[in-house]
Parts: structure tokens; C-alpha cells; sequence
């Protein structure tokens, strides 16, 4: 019998991971197919308990259901305690779900790609939304110094108090999403995470980063949004000679962990990386976050 996974989220139909995972259980030959789960926010409970009953051997999760899946897991890892949310739900043996985050694992394995190496290095993270929170949390358990700025303050406040018992001591600061903090931080920065969710699709022309402000070439950009593949703020950034790094490779990092952990081998990386690309290419809108 065919196995399953499948995206919950609320919407789902114009995600990546379908032709992502399919492309890997083509490649290695694998009776799995990997299924959209459209739940809308009522539904959450029960078709969470319904996933072993009705063949899944895992699921991942997206928006708006990340935090709102964990109480009903017979357990989750230590990361997706700490950072607050799950985006990977695996069928266990026995029929129990196990809760796990694999965004901030794929983070630093994109950023390791990318030739980028955290410890020790001052950052400076825009946003505090469940996406910053795994960068925080993946940042901070590298090594790096931290430097959140986010446009409702509170949000931020709430990051820094929920991480801080995971991560070391003074490892989180917080500050104001405002350009003057902008440029100054961004001066004592080696990198630069947009984990916001501006500049993604169809709001392309907009960025965290202000017009006329000048961006230091010496920054390493990350963008998470990955769909346009160049955001703006990555044309910022290239046009003043940082290095820029896409939101694709999180991506499909955090697909292969989530592949790992279902099947148990290790995930065709290249594979995915080409389904990704080629869905983009067709036309593939995001909502895989
Ligand atoms: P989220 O929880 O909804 O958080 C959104 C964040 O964006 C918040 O910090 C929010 O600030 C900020 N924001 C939204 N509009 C803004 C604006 N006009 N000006 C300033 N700040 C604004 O979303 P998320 O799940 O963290 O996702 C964030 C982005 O990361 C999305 O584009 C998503 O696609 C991307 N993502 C990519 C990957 C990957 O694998 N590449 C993985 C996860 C997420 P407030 O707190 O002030 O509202």
C-alpha cells in the first residue's frame, strides 16, 4: 500500500513540497506519495488525531496551524518546545505523533551552504514571527549574537522571553524596526535575516530595507521569503555588493530533515532542490512556510 505524508495548513494549494517530496520518493523509487491537506482552522484536532487511521506516516505543518497542532502530539522535541511551533509530524510505529521542527536545522545547513559560519558573529534578524523564531533559536545555539528588530515590539519581547532558558545567556537583543536602528545595526552586523514576510509574492515591490538607505557591502543578506527567488531586498543587496543568499535553500533543507524523519533515509537534496526551482518556474506560489 502506497504510504502518505502531507502539508496541513490553511491555505496549502499553491505549495512547493508536494512536487519536492514526490520528486525525491520518484527518484529513489519509493511507493510514497506526499498530499495537500487544506484544514481550516476548526479542523485542526481532528485531523491530527485522524493522520495514523487514515495511512499518514507523517505531516508537515504550515500556517496558521504551527503552534496549534502541539497540543494534540503524544510528545515533541526539545527544539520545537523551545521555539513554540512544529513543522513536521511524525506517525510513529505504535500510531503516536512526535513533533519536530526542522526549519531551524534547515536554516543553518542553507546558511552552512552558503559558506556562512554563525559562531561568533553578530546578526541582525528582522521579524519575530514563528520563521524568526527558529532563525533566533538556530542562531543563537551557533553562537551568534542576535540583534531582533520588529515592527509590533511586544511580538519581539515575547521571541526573546520564550528562547531565552534554550539559548545562552545574552545571546537576544531586541530593538525597533525603525531605519536609524536599521542602519546602525546593520553596520556592526556580519549578517542580515529577513524572516519577515515582506517582499514575498504579490507584494514584490515592498522591503524591510528602506529606498535611499544604504545598505553595507559587507553584510551577507538571507532572505527567507523565496518566491520572488530575488526579492527586493536581495536587489538591494546585490546592487551594493553584499552577498545575497535565497530563501530556497531553508527550504528544501528543512524538506529534507522532515523526509529524513518519516522515511529514514537520507533525502535526495538535489533532487528536491530541481523540483523546487522547476515548480517556480511554472508558476508555483508559496504557502509552505
Ligand atoms: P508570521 O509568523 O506571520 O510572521 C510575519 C512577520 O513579518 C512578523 O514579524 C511581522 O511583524 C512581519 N511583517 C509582516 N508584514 C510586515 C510589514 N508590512 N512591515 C514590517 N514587518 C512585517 O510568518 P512566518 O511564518 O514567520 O513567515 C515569515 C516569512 O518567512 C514568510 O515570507 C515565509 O514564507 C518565510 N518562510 C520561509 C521559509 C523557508 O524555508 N525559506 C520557512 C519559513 C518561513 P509583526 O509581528 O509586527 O506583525
Amino acid at each position: 500500500m502506497t504510504c502518505r505524508v502531507g502539508l496541513m495548513g490553511w491555505p496549502v494549494e499553491h505549495s512547493l513540497s508536494p512536487a519536492m517530496h514526490n520528486a525525491a520518493f520518484a527518484a529513489l523509487g519509493m511507493d510514497w506519495e506526499y498530499v495537500l491537506l487544506p484544514v481550516p482552522p476548526g479542523e485542526v484536532e481532528a485531523t491530527v488525531r485522524a493522520l495514523a487511521a487514515r495511512g499518514f506516516r507523517g505531516a508537515n505543518v504550515t500556517v496558521p496551524h504551527k503552534e496549534a497542532v502541539i497540543p494534540y502530539l503524544s510528545r515533541i522535541t526539545e527544539a520545537a518546545h523551545a521555539i513554540g511551533a512544529v513543522n513536521t509530524i511524525i506517525v510513529e510505529e505504535d500510531g503516536s505523533l512526535t513533533g519536530e521542527n526542522t526549519d531551524w536545522t534547515g536554516f543553518l545547513a542553507a546558511l552552512e551552504e552558503a559558506g556562512f559560519r554563525p559562531g561568533g558573529q553578530r546578526a541582525l534578524l528582522l521579524g519575530a514571527g514563528g520563521a524568526a523564531r527558529a532563525v533566533a533559536y538556530a542562531l543563537a545555539r551557533a553562537g551568534a549574537r542576535v540583534i531582533i528588530l520588529n515592527r509590533t515590539p511586544e511580538r519581539a519581547e515575547a521571541l526573546v522571553r520564550d528562547l531565552a532558558p534554550g539559548v545562552p545567556a545574552g545571546s537576544l537583543q531586541i530593538g525597533p524596526l525603525e531605519p536609524d536602528t536599521l542602519a546602525w545595526e546593520a553596520r556592526q552586523a556580519s549578517l542580515l535575516v529577513n524572516a519577515t514576510s515582506v517582499g514575498m509574492w504579490p507584494r514584490t515591490e515592498e522591503s524591510p530595507w528602506p529606498d535611499g538607505l544604504p545598505m553595507p557591502s559587507h553584510l551577507v543578506v538571507f532572505d527567507l521569503v523565496y518566491n520572488p527567488l530575488e526579492t527586493k531586498l536581495l536587489r538591494q543587496a546585490r546592487e551594493a555588493g553584499a552577498r545575497t543568499v535565497d530563501g530556497l535553500g531553508m527550504l528544501v533543507h528543512q524538506g529534507a530533515r522532515a523526509f529524513t524523519c518519516w522515511v529514514g533515509r537520507p533525502a535526495p537534496v538535489e533532487v528536491m532542490r530541481a523540483a523546487c526551482y522547476d515548480a517556480l518556474r511554472k508558476g508555483g506560489r508559496c504557502s509552505d512556510s
